[in-house]
């Protein structure tokens, strides 16, 4: 694997990778991203996989611009498209209520999407030919976020991502997350861009800072984790289990009936297809009204990993 350069030749093999439902890495001015379709649910499972993440985080999605942004977001608040007119292109990243075509494993099931638009030009320009991107570091899970194309073909080049090289990134500078409750502008994680030039371009004189980890009801159900509101049992394929107002996860075959809702992951065990499923499954199971919901292991390896993780969280609430 080498690395394109960042021409119009370069950025359309990478564009046309990623319209395909393959994965391409690319320069922002913070890190490199590893970037997939923000539409695709099997090529954002292909992020978690490549990077050997052992859990699913929301990724950010990418965009190059504002009609971009209407295609990816349902709602821009006043106050969040004041802070984009300000600060896009750069380093700030905005909570939006999701359009519906933004599947759940790029929020991890939340009904938000975090969007942003980056300064690079090169990442602009890839974005432009291949539509919105979601993104995290390029880097294998644990190992340090790549500034060059060296770092990242040194790490994802054996799993065939190709990258754009556009030269060296700057470092250490993530962006800051800000999301929106009753419209006012809410800190999640601070970055490059300081509180106090949000709080002055929203004319506020503090911008309220959520607690790492906390839980934050709005309006759009923003919450830091989704989770089902039924307990989830987890369950050896195949075991009994009684259907009486329980719903099914299956990883590869349909139960015998009687439950309130069944959904079968990957009939061909295929864990990419099972991970890409697994958070709008979970929605249909809890919305079939369910009291809980069991749920088969899958098997322990790849991004069965990332999956087992999130049912365990699940079960132990
Ligand atoms: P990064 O590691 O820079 O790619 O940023 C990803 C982080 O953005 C996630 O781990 C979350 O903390 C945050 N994030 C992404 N989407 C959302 C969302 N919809 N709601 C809240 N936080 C989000
Ligand atoms: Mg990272």
């Amino acid at each position: 694997m080498k690395a394109l350069r960042p021409d119009a030749r370069g950025l359309a093999r990478a564009a046309a990778v990623i319209r395909r439902g393959g994965l391409a890495a690319f320069p922002t001015e913070t890190v490199y991203g590893l970037g997939a379709s923000a539409f695709d649910p099997a090529a954002a499972a292909g992020i978690f996989e490549a990077k050997g993440r052992p859990h699913f985080d929301p990724l950010i999605v990418h965009i190059a611009d504002l009609r971009q942004l209407r295609s990816v977001a349902a709602e821009v608040p006043p106050a969040a498209a004041l802070l984009a007119r300000r600060f896009w292109p750069g380093p700030l990243t905005l909570v939006l209520k999701k359009r519906p075509a933004i599947p759940d494993i790029v929020t991890s099931g939340l009904a938000t999407v975090a969007v942003r638009m980056p300064a690079h030009p090169v990442a602009a320009r890839l974005i432009r030919l291949a539509g919105p991107l979601a993104a995290p570091s390029a880097n294998r899970f644990g190992r340090l976020s790549p500034t060059t194309a060296e770092h990242v073909l040194r790490q994802l080049g054996p799993r065939g991502v190709m990258v754009v090289d556009g030269g060296p990134a700057k470092h250490g500078i993530e962006s800051t997350i800000v999301a929106f409750e009753r419209g006012r502008p809410v800190i999640l994680r601070r970055g490059a861009l300081p509180d106090a030039e949000i709080a002055a371009a929203c004319g506020l004189r503090k911008v309220r800072l959520a607690r790492a980890g906390a839980k934050i009801r709005a309006p759009g159900q923003l919450r830091a984790h989704y989770a089902p509101s039924a307990p989830l049992k987890l369950i050896k394929p195949g075991a009994a289990a009684d259907p009486r107002g329980a719903a099914y996860l299956a990883f590869r075959r349909r139960p015998a009936g009687g439950f309130t809702g069944v959904e079968v992951l990957s009939p061909s065990g295929d864990l990419r297809e099972a991970a890409a499923n697994l958070f709008s499954a979970l929605h249909r199971l809890e919305a079939s009204g369910a009291r809980l919901i069991y749920a088969e292991r899958v098997p322990a390896r790849g991004l069965g990993l990332a999956i087992l993780d999130r049912l365990r969280r699940a079960a132990a609430r």
